[in-house]
């Protein structure tokens, strides 16, 4: 595809033009661009302003998997699975190149217990299976230890009694918001990164729109609209507080921690679960972009930093479970980068006359008496329907016109290829960019390798049609080298920063954006003590 897509330059003339909108969106993370673009699809005037980046916050911190929830299968919630399951049946269609199936080994280790737990995790995960019905990947099979250990190389032999194979699915979390920004924008959003919401607009109590200011320029531009959803993770409450009487905050926040090591780790084309890590939560190895991702944590935080550290607790913790399951042990020294995520757990909000909400699956809606719409939690599997939720609440408030649900059903992502090239295990390259890769192979510098899998060619495109504006942009969310090798990453900080020099001109501060990417990428290298 070569279709021609405006430039941020545009797409800020026409949000200062005043342009009658029915939805802005704070937040340019999976939930803000899934409503921007299902409102756009929809025939709805929509505008979307990413403070930072697109999926700057969680959504390019996730594990990489699309799934049904295993666990909330545990808790009974049947309901639940087989929602997310349908959603990731949609979501593998719609975007191939970004989201595919994966095979993941669940080993049993012992001789005691091992029958209760093959019992109890295999009828589990067949329950899954008929759960996911049509929409399955691949049936669950109990594997011998002779099949485990042929099936999951890479797995701790010793003590291996058998294993459990069944099926999900993984992604490229921050490929995957740039695509749904980019969709959006094809169908007329205005959905701009860089630009943040720093105030809230009133008209007789009731939120009428907010002000954005452009983060390069200072420029400010007072947006109007019908309805404001504020979709900022666990930022939300920074929002609700530039409302009139906000009431109490919404959102806790805890964080998960990966490690990255080396694909030889875990070579095979297969992820690893540990059902119940020493502390009881799950923990996976995945093999992704050519690497392999250990995680996750859960630990309550008081702040909401940018860039959240890792504790050193946890970085231990991830270090033992992995070497439980893998034949060989992760040391500190094969860590190539630690990356945090962080995750709303969402307070039941304060029943108020003329507030509604909706707490349902993982996330809240809630609508609140200015009419400011607040959506947070749930999980990446699930933005599409997050989203219909959302624009449901804002029809049933009159905030927005009624029109009918259903419109991203079907709707193939931008670069979307009929079906996959290569597996997203694999290490990266152009299959990444699905139709979009001849147009890709096409600029200067195709045949420049900066690293593996990514060309200086890779670097135009991402300033000329992904709205990539800084160093970081480029090497923690076009390409994931951040988040897969932070050294390598931080060495090709000046050629990045040299060719969007060319690409953005004067728009590009080369010097301030090489040196904090610099910075940043050291602190993804470094393990705390
Ligand atoms: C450790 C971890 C692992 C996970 N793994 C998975 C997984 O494997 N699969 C899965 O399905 N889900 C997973 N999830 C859940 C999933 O990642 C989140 O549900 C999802 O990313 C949340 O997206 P969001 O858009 O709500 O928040 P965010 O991605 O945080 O987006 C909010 C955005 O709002 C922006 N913002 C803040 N303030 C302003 C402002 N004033 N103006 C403009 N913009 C603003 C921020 O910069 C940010 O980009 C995981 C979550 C965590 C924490």
């Amino acid at each position: 595809m070569s279709a021609p897509q405006p430039a941020r330059e545009d797409l800020l003339r026409r949000l200062a033009a005043a342009p009658a909108l029915d939805l802005l969106v704070i937040g340019g993370g999976a939930t803000g661009l899934g409503v921007a673009l299902d409102a756009a699809a929809r025939g709805l005037a929509v505008a979307l302003v990413e403070r930072e980046d697109f999926a700057k916050g969680t959504s390019s911190r996730a594990t990489k998997l699309v799934h049904g929830g295993v666990r909330y299968l545990a808790q009974g919630n049947v309901h639940l699975v087989r929602e997310a399951l349908r959603e990731r049946a949609r979501l593998l269609a719609n975007a191939p190149h970004l989201a595919q199936p994966l095979p993941f080994v669940l080993p049993l280790y012992g001789a005691r217990g091992r029958w209760l737990e093959k019992w109890f995790y295999g009828s589990g995960l067949l329950a899954y299976d008929l759960l996911a019905g049509r929409a399955g990947l691949g049936h669950t099979a109990f594997l011998g230890r002779a099949e485990a250990l042929e099936a999951a190389a890479g797995v701790r032999g010793a003590g291996l009694a058998g294993a459990v194979r069944y099926w999900d699915a993984q992604f490229d979390d921050a490929r995957l918001a740039v695509a749904l920004a980019r969709s959006a924008i094809a169908r007329g959003a205005l959905v701009v990164n860089h630009c943040a919401a720093v105030g809230l607009l009133h008209d007789d109590g009731r939120v009428a729109g907010a002000v954005a200011e452009d983060r390069a320029s200072g420029a400010q531009y007072a947006l109007r609209a019908r309805c404001v959803v504020n979709a900022t993770g666990v930022w939300v409450d920074e929002i609700r507080r530039m409302d009139r009487d906000p009431g109490r905050e919404l959102v806790a926040p805890s964080q998960g921690v990966h490690l990255v090591v080396g694909r030889e780790f875990l070579p095979g084309g297969h992820a690893l679960l540990v059902p119940r890590t020493r502390d009881g939560r799950v923990l996976f190895a995945v093999p992704w972009l050519g690497a392999t991702i250990l995680g996750t944590t859960d630990t309550p935080r008081h702040d909401l930093a940018a860039e959240p550290e890792p504790f050193a607790e946890e970085v231990e913790f991830i270090l033992r479970e992995a070497a439980g399951i893998l034949e060989r042990a992760p040391t500190r020294a094969d860590v190539r980068s630690a990356w945090v995520g962080l995750r709303p757990l969402v307070r039941p909000p304060d029943a108020r006359p003329g507030d509604t909400k909706t707490l349902s699956r993982e996330h809240l809606v809630l609508a609140e008496r200015s009419g400011l719409v607040t959506v947070t939690g749930g999980k990446w599997t699930t933005y599409r329907a997050m989203a219909e939720d959302v624009l449901a609440a804002c029809m049933a408030r009159g905030l927005l016109p009624e029109r009918p649900a259903g419109a991203t059903v079907a709707l193939a992502l931008a670069g979307a290829p009929a079906s996959a090239q290569q597996p997203l295990s694999a290490a990266p390259g152009l299959h990444l960019y699905g139709t979009e890769a001849a147009l890709v192979a096409s600029l200067p510098g195709a045949q420049r390798e900066l690293a593996p899998g990514l060309t200086e060619a890779m670097v135009r495109f991402a300033a000329r049609y992904e709205y990539a504006r800084t160093v970081e942009d480029v090497l923690a969310r076009r390409s994931r080298l951040l988040f897969l090798d932070a050294r390598l990453a931080g060495s090709l900080a000046a050629r990045v920063a040299a060719i969007l020099d060319e690409e953005l001109g004067r728009a590009f501060n080369a010097t301030e954006s090489e040196r904090s990417f610099v910075e940043l990428a050291a602190r993804y290298a470094r393990l705390p003590q």
